[in-house]
């Protein structure tokens, strides 16, 4: 049981928004939440007392966006930040994710304090994490959103081609590379 979510000084304002609980965002979508609140860029949590002012921020941020717009760009944060970690991310979708978070240090300072709201202070959701991990590609990406990508190990010899799936559009590898069916909808 999260010992801040019985301090006296918090439960009202904070936790039971009459549209949003914190327990109802993942971590990035707290995260995106947190971004968009009054959280100072260079934030720092120190002790468990901070952590009710954490969630009061998540609240505001997610009231401020709106649920929609919020679990849409948690959506597209987490599928760039795959697509980024596999370095497969194109400048499309670069430039994208810049005009969204313009400011990447507070979207750092973000995420590093989201996390800590889900592992010491409220739990998501499993239907939260279920939702965090939906694709959603903003820009152009590699697969074409068919879900494949396709490589070559020798540039010049086409029978050296292979696939992977794109980890931001198909991070599971569903349907298969042959099929050049979208297997996003
Ligand atoms: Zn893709």
């Amino acid at each position: 049981m999260p010992a801040t979510l019985t301090a006296p000084h918090f439960v009202p304002a904070a936790v039971d928004s009459p549209t949003v609980l914190v327990a109802d965002l993942s971590s990035v979508e707290r995260a995106v939440a947190l971004y968009s609140s009054d959280m100072p860029t260079g934030f720092a949590r120190r002790t468990r007392e901070d952590d009710a002012q954490l969630c009061d921020w998540i609240i505001q941020g997610a009231v401020r966006l709106g649920l929609d717009e919020l679990h849409l760009s948690a959506a597209y944060v987490q599928s760039y930040r795959v697509l980024k970690m596999a370095k497969l991310a194109t400048s499309d979708q670069e430039r994208a994710h810049r005009r969204r978070f313009a400011n990447s240090a507070r979207l750092t300072t973000a995420h590093e304090a989201a996390v800590i709201t889900t592992c010491f202070v409220i739990s998501p959701t499993r239907e939260a994490i279920k939702r965090s991990t939906r694709p959603a590609v903003e820009g152009n990406c590699r697969c074409h959103a068919s879900g494949w990508i396709r490589q070559r190990q020798d540039l010049d010899d086409a029978s050296s081609s292979y696939a992977i799936n794109c980890p931001g559009h198909n991070p599971n590898g569903t349907g298969s590379p042959i099929s050049r069916k979208p297997v996003i909808v």
